[in-house]
């Protein structure tokens, strides 16, 4: 049986394993969370998380030094920022949108007497990109900070491009590592299915049934929107940027997308997602392999579109009335916010704080969506990296045609 079948019959056991729990055994589920779903989950994210340092440095040192010329990463770089930016804009105004319609924070009653957020302080974005140049790269590294080592692994590309046949040995010490990389990928993989379906099995046991329905309207719209831009956004600019087929693309890229919804982690999935849009989506990987590690770090379309939704729904709770002004410095930091993002779980949540502030809309109202975040954290993920996958498809088949239009 193929993986992505394995994976998505992982899921749906889980996730039935989670509901029979906590509906049937809710004294059933403390041990076995404890003792089988969380440690087999934890040791799948363990595994994958262990892979995404050294493939984000080896293989974007080595795709920059596959462009060859420096004057391509330039243009790689400036068309992957342009999809990223239009994209989160998009995502934004759908989760908008659909708040505005369909009013979640208008039905039911939410008691908003006692609430009270103390999350973590979301950092300013202009330290998170003041600091993209490492100043040391080794503590980079033992940070796991993804933007420096993406800037240091892009300075080691070029290097290697410049300095050519002299360092031909060091290519080939990278070329080799990331053999073993690629080899380590889909031997982690392996345990894929056991994984997500520890994760989902806790993640969905954890959950109060009576915390989703009081929250369900806002949770259909949050599904809603995502599933309109997945479907919608990415599949016409699939289709009609990159002419292919949208459905064979949701199918390739489905095992990446099973992982990120039961990881709910842009970076752990990283491994995966490269891997997977290498395989059967057919991206060159000097493409791939500068577009997804950057999509992971700063494009977070699901995060946004869980901001934009969030907002009007704590909006509508507390009864404040939102200003063409306010919607328009809403687009704008959530666009910032996701950005700054870090392709963790929950941190989206963190951001939202930054949202709620712009427009000094209470941040308390977090409090009200927490219980219920870390299912849409799945979800949200998932599209998190679809978006990046679309964008390196798009930018690979421009790419081709630029470069078949020159040998004609
Ligand atoms: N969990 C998300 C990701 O890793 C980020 C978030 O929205 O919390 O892509």
């Amino acid at each position: 049986m193929n993986l992505s079948i394995k994976i998505v019959i992982a899921l749906i056991l889980g996730a039935i394993t989670g509901v029979v729990l906590n509906l049937f055994a809710p004294d059933l589920f403390p041990p076995l969370d404890t003792y089988i779903f969380t440690p087999i989950g934890k040791l799948f994210i363990n595994l994958i998380t262990m892979l995404v340092v050294p493939i984000v440095f080896i293989s974007i040192a080595l795709g920059t030094a596959g462009l060859g010329d420096p004057k391509k990463l330039g243009r790689i770089g400036l068309k992957t920022i342009g999809f990223f930016l239009v994209t989160t804009t998009i995502a934004i105004v759908i989760g908008l949108g659909l708040a505005f319609v369909l009013e979640p924070g208008n039905a039911g009653t939410f008691n908003t007497d006692e609430l009270e957020y103390s999350g973590e302080k979301a950092p300013p974005i202009s330290e998170t990109l003041l600091n993209i140049v490492p100043k040391n790269p080794a503590q980079a590294f033992a940070e796991a900070n993804m933007l420096q080592i993406i800037v240091f692994a892009i300075f080691i590309g070029l290097a290697l491009t410049m300095l050519g046949s002299k360092v031909a040995r060091v290519k080939e010490v990278l070329e080799q590592g990331n053999e073993i990389m690629m080899y380590l990928v889909n031997l982690v993989m392996k345990f894929a299915p056991y994984g997500t379906f520890a994760l989902l099995a806790s993640a969905i046991g954890m959950q109060g049934v009576d915390a989703i329905k009081a929250m369900s309207l806002y949770m259909g719209v949050v599904l809603l929107a995502l599933v309109i831009h997945a479907g919608v956004t990415y599949g016409s600019a699939i289709w009609i940027l990159a002419k292919r087929n949208p459905l064979q693309f949701f199918k390739g890229f489905a095992p990446a997308m099973g992982v990120a919804f039961s990881t709910s982690s842009s970076n752990a999935t990283l491994p995966v997602s490269m891997s997977v849009a290498q395989k059967n989506l057919k991206v060159p990987k000097s493409i791939s392999s500068f577009v997804q590690p950057l999509g992971a770090t700063i494009n977070m379309d699901g995060t946004a579109i869980m901001q934009g939704v969030a907002t009007v729904f704590i909006a509508q709770v507390y009864d404040v009335e939102l200003t063409l002004t306010a919607l328009v410095i809403i687009v704008l930091t959530a666009v910032l916010a996701s950005i700054g993002t870090a392709g963790v779980p929950g941190v989206g949540l963190i951001m939202l704080a930054m949202v709620l502030s712009s427009v000094n809309l209470p941040v308390e109202g977090i409090a009200l969506i927490i219980g219920i975040d870390r299912l849409l954290d799945m979800a949200r993920t998932a599209v998190n990296i679809t978006g990046d996958a679309a964008c390196a498809v798009i930018v690979a088949e421009s790419e081709e045609r630029a470069a078949n239009k020159v040998k004609a």
